[in-house]
């Protein structure tokens, strides 16, 4: 249930009302909206009797919450939400560019890259320390060193680091360095990360698991939103169907339906989509024209010698090119919306 408090409740009121929510067992989250705050509850199995609220100071309604996803919906929260990472907010209106190699692979790679993506006008760089591979003989990232080279990248260039976190072991020291923590498709359900990731306060990249529906992925986003972290974002990245010519397909429509479903910004990744490079800018600027607040890809300055996605991955003169596109597509759309 979602508690609308009216327009001109006080901090005491609304406190009162969380404080109810509480007192009853439930968890209360405040969701403050630019004419009104609302109180969702969560933790409760049935519906919760809106008597235990109307008599309260300030309430305006008790709406019930129709969808088994509620922090995600956009029934509990109408406005965007705004992912604020050092700086950079993702979801306000213009496209956050996220760059970089699929890997951490070393120093002079990553460097290279970086330089790329910031003078791209990109605010974010992406790459794996540590890389959950469907094979246990293929390169299982730097780990540890590939954690301090992009802190390094850190100090070096305005960008904020996307990067993996693979379980909870690691959760500490990835989080440590990330400014986004990426939870990757092969760990969308891994349910002790979720809530680990729920637990801290930042941000968190959530992407859609190989065969997952839309509903699965809110329920998953719902686990971290349900611990009190709400800078989540959504990642359309592909799924798995009977196509055998790329290596997923890339669901153009889950960009435009999370958008409508939910109020958390939408981040496509072209490039774990289609799995083919020369197919990823036409595919990165649909992305664009679709409502994605967000596109992530992945370059390298040699993609043929790349330890991993090499494939998929842009030259770094494509992604140039791309990231121009993509500019000026955002500002077409940003006027058009
Ligand atoms: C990645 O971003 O490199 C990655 C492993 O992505 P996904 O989890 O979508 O496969
Ligand atoms: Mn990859």
């Amino acid at each position: 249930m979602l508690i609308l408090m009216e327009k001109g409740a006080t901090r005491d009121q609304i406190q009162a009302v969380c404080d109810r929510v509480r007192a009853i067992g439930f968890v209360p989250h405040e969701i403050p909206g630019s004419i009104r705050t609302a109180v969702g509850i969560t933790g409760n199995q049935g519906a919760v009797s809106p008597e235990n609220f109307m008599h309260l100071p300030g309430v305006a309604e008790c709406v019930p919450v129709s969808k088994p996803y509620k922090l995600v919906s956009r029934e509990v929260k109408p406005e965007p939400t705004i992912v604020d990472v050092r700086g950079a907010k993702v979801g306000e209106g213009s496209l956050s560019l996220m760059a970089g190699p699929c890997s951490v692979e070393s120093r002079d790679q990553i460097f290279r890259t970086a330089e790329a993506v910031a003078k791209s006008g990109a605010k974010f760089l992406r790459g794996g320390a540590f890389k959950p591979r469907t094979s246990p003989y293929a390169f299982q990232g730097l780990k540890e060193e590939g954690l301090s080279l992009l802190a390094e990248v850190k100090r070096n260039f305005d960008l904020r680091i996307v990067t993996e976190v693979k379980d909870t072991e690691t959760l500490g020291v990835v989080a440590e360095v990330a400014d986004v923590l990426q939870i990757g498709a092969r760990n969308m359900q891994n349910f002790s990360l979720l809530e680990a990731a729920g637990r801290l306060r930042m941000p968190v990249l959530l992407k859609r698991g190989i065969s997952a529906t839309l509903q699965e992925l809110f329920m998953a986003a719902e686990y971290i939103l349900s611990l009190g972290n709400y800078q989540v974002m959504l990642c359309e990245r592909g799924i798995r169907t009977f196509e055998t010519m790329t290596r997923n397909t890339f669901d153009l429509s889950a960009v435009v339906l999370i958008k409508h479903y939910s109020h958390l910004p939408v981040i496509a990744d072209p490039s774990h989509g289609v799995g083919i490079s020369w197919a990823v800018p036409a595919l990165a600027r649909a992305s664009v024209l679709a409502g994605a607040d967000g596109v992530m890809v992945e370059t390298h300055p040699e993609p043929d010698k790349a330890l991993s996605d090499g494939q998929q991955s842009l030259t770094l003169d494509v992604y140039r090119k791309l990231a121009q596109e993509l500019g000026e597509l955002a500002e077409w759309q940003a006027r058009h919306r």
